[in-house]
C-alpha cells in the first residue's frame, strides 16, 4: 500500500496501477460526482421562476399566483407545483401536473434566452474536466428533467457530462434524489459507486443535506443564495466562494 488516501477503498486499487497517470485515471473512475443546476451551474435570475408562475396563471387564470413565504432555493419543481395548487385549492393530481410541466417548459423556452442565464464560474469547466478524467458525472438537481436540460442548454453549457441524474419528480425530498441519481450512474456506467466516493456540489444546505444523509461528500458553493460561513455550518465537507479554482476541486475530489 504506497497510499494511505486509498487505505480504506477495495485492494485491488494498488494492483491495477503501474505509473502515476494510470493512477489518476483508474482512481477517478471510482467517482461519482453531481451537480445542482440553479444557483450552482447557472444562473437564470429569476426567468424561471416567472416562467413557472406564468405557466400557472395560463392554465388557473390570474389567481395572484406567487412564491411569498416559500423556499425555493433548493426545493424540488414537483413539490412547489403540489403547494402553490394547495395553496389556491386547486387539485394537484398527475394529470394537472403534467399540464403544468407541459405549459412551464413552453414558458421557459421562450423566455430563457442565452443572454438571461449566467454560467457561474469555473462549474461547467470543472463537470468537463471530471468527466475527461474518468469520473462519472451527472446531475442531481429540483428542477424538472425537461427543463433541467433547457436551462443548461440556454447557459452554453455542453451537456455531455450530464448524461444522467436525478430531477424533481424523482421523489417527495431531496433526500429522495441522492439513491436515484446513485442507481441511474450505476446503471449508466455499469458499475456501482461507494458513497464515500460521491460527491454533491450545490448551493443550499439542502444540497449538503441530501449528500450526508447517504453518506456522501458534500461541497457548498457560494454562488446561490447562501454565504460559505453558512454552507459550511450546515455540514459541507468543502465550502467555496465558486468553482473558478478547478485544478484545487478536482484534487480534492479525486484525492
Ligand atoms: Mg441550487
Amino acid at each position: 500500500m504506497t497510499s494511505p488516501d486509498r487505505s480504506m477503498e477495495p485492494a485491488a486499487g494498488d494492483d491495477l496501477v503501474t505509473a502515476a497517470g494510470e493512477n489518476l485515471v483508474t482512481a477517478a473512475g471510482d467517482n461519482l460526482v453531481l451537480f445542482d443546476i440553479d444557483g450552482t451551474l447557472l444562473r437564470t435570475e429569476g426567468v424561471g421562476v416567472k416562467a413557472m408562475l406564468r405557466a400557472f396563471t395560463e392554465l388557473h387564470g390570474d389567481l395572484g399566483f406567487s412564491f411569498e413565504g416559500m423556499e425555493i432555493a433548493g426545493a424540488l419543481d414537483g413539490l412547489l407545483f403540489a403547494r402553490l395548487m394547495e395553496r389556491h385549492g386547486l387539485p394537484a393530481h398527475d394529470e394537472a401536473h403534467a399540464r403544468f410541466q407541459r405549459a412551464y417548459r413552453d414558458e421557459l423556452s421562450r423566455t430563457l434566452t442565452p443572454d438571461r442565464v449566467r454560467r457561474m464560474p469555473g462549474a461547467a469547466e470543472l463537470a468537463h474536466r471530471l468527466a475527461g478524467l474518468g469520473a462519472a458525472t451527472g446531475l442531481l438537481t429540483g428542477n424538472y428533467a425537461e427543463t433541467a436540460m433547457i436551462k443548461i442548454r440556454a447557459a452554453g453549457i455542453d451537456p455531455q457530462p450530464f448524461p444522467f441524474g436525478a430531477f424533481g419528480t424523482d421523489g417527495p425530498s431531496r433526500r429522495h434524489l441522492t439513491p436515484v441519481a446513485i442507481g441511474r450512474a450505476r446503471a449508466h456506467h455499469g458499475r456501482g459507486f461507494d458513497p464515500g466516493r460521491v460527491t454533491i456540489i450545490g448551493d443550499t444546505p439542502l444540497d449538503i443535506d441530501c449528500a450526508k444523509a447517504h453518506g456522501c461528500r458534500a461541497i457548498g458553493v457560494a454562488t446561490g443564495p447562501y454565504p460559505v460561513e453558512r454552507l459550511r455550518s450546515a455540514g459541507a465537507d468543502l465550502a467555496v466562494a465558486d468553482l473558478s479554482d478547478t485544478a484545487m476541486l478536482e484534487r480534492w475530489i479525486l484525492g
